[in-house]
């Protein structure tokens, strides 16, 4: 049997991550159990009558920070292993690479911390283990990296994709490699043909295509 890997998401908007868990591939995932993914709201452990989560900066400054207590007692009550990985998302963290989602992947238990306004107080950081970012450029909240990050990790899990050799010959499979351009009916669309090699049936002529469609590709895109 397939093992499950366990997700933690920690978030003030919870609504804002349901969603994209119930569809599609991820979706089918979770219904063979070859996933769980837990959705936690960080409010519910907000300790003031207000629910409140986040104050203004010490020192000044614009915007609201988020508060070290609810996320260490939302931490606390997930009673994580010792060795469980906690990622906070943040502009600031290591690049996230399809490296690091192989290497995540072989993990039972990854629990995710949402930041968001100006980011969160970092005496959370002796929580996390890995600061990770999804790219050069600022989100308002971690709810779009923690669902990046989710998805290219459970991908790659046995059983979620398919065809093992989806994710085998894929983009970045092995760091740098591109993936082929891909075709399906009609032949023709739009006076627009599909590469005669491809309909000839020789393996062999099409797979050196391939490799060099994808090679071009990558040379022009990422010289
Ligand atoms: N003031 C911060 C930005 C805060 S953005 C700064 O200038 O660095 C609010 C939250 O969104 C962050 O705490 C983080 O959790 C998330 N976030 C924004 N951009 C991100 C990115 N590129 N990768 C990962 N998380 C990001």
């Amino acid at each position: 049997m397939d093992s499950l890997m366990r997700f933690n998401i920690l978030t003030i908007f919870p609504e804002a991550i349901a969603p994209y868990c119930e569809a599609s591939i991820i979706g089918r995932a979770r219904e063979k159990k070859v996933l769980d993914i837990n959705i936690v709201n960080i409010r519910d452990f907000a300790a003031d009558k207000h629910r409140k989560t986040d104050d203004e900066p010490f020192g000044g400054g614009p915007g609201m920070v988020m508060l070290a207590q609810p996320i260490y007692d939302c931490i606390a009550s997930l009673k994580l292993p010792p060795e469980a990985r906690v990622i906070l998302t943040s502009p600031q963290g290591k690049p996230w690479t399809q490296a690091l989602a192989k290497e995540f992947a072989a993990e039972e238990n990854i629990t995710i911390i949402c930041g968001h306004y100006e980011g969160v107080d970092e005496r959370v950081m002796p929580l996390v283990t890995d600061e990770i970012s999804i790219g050069d450029y600022v989100l308002t909240g971690g709810e779009l990296p923690a669902l990046a990050m989710l998805d290219s990790i459970a991908r790659m899990l046995p059983g979620v994709v398919g065809k093992a050799e989806s994710v085998i010959n894929e983009t970045f499979f092995d760091g740098v490699s591109f993936d082929h351009p891909h075709y399906t009916r009609p032949a023709d669309f739009r006076g627009m043909k599909v590469p005669e090699v491809l309909l000839n049936g020789n393996h062999k002529e099409i797979a050196a295509w391939r490799k060099q469609m994808a090679e071009e590709k990558r040379k022009k895109v990422r010289p």
